[in-house]
């Protein structure tokens, strides 16, 4: 999937669970290892990991990415963003939103000690 179909795919994600346009980047990063995504409070672009695409399917995906839009919808809107917020709790829930990433080929390789 290119960055382009990401984007396009996020943007009507965004319009059908927030009711709110995404107008910001959302890129594939791979050197995304740990999550499933990450979004900047700098400069409100989104970063996904191309894994949970390419290991698991397009709604995990979605899952993913709708984790990332409450994070996003929340801080420009100036409400609670954080994982520890109640605001996130309740929007992740509403919109179906997955809590975790799952562990992917390179989260489940065991670090030597
Ligand atoms: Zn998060």
């Amino acid at each position: 999937m290119t960055n382009e179909e990401l984007q396009h795919l996020a943007q009507q994600w965004s319009l059908a669970a927030f009711g709110k346009p995404l107008k910001h980047p959302i890129i594939f990063n791979r050197r995304l290892r740990t999550t499933g995504g990450r979004y900047h409070l700098q400069d409100h672009h989104i970063d996904i990991n191309p894994l949970m695409y390419e290991e698991f399917d397009m709604a995990n995906l979605k899952r993913v990415v709708l984790h990332e839009l409450c994070h996003y919808h929340l801080h420009l809107a100036r409400r609670g963003y954080r994982h520890c917020d109640a605001d996130f709790k309740r929007l992740l829930a509403a919109v179906g939103g997955s809590r975790y990433a799952p562990a992917t080929s390179r989260t489940r390789v065991a670090k030597p000690q």
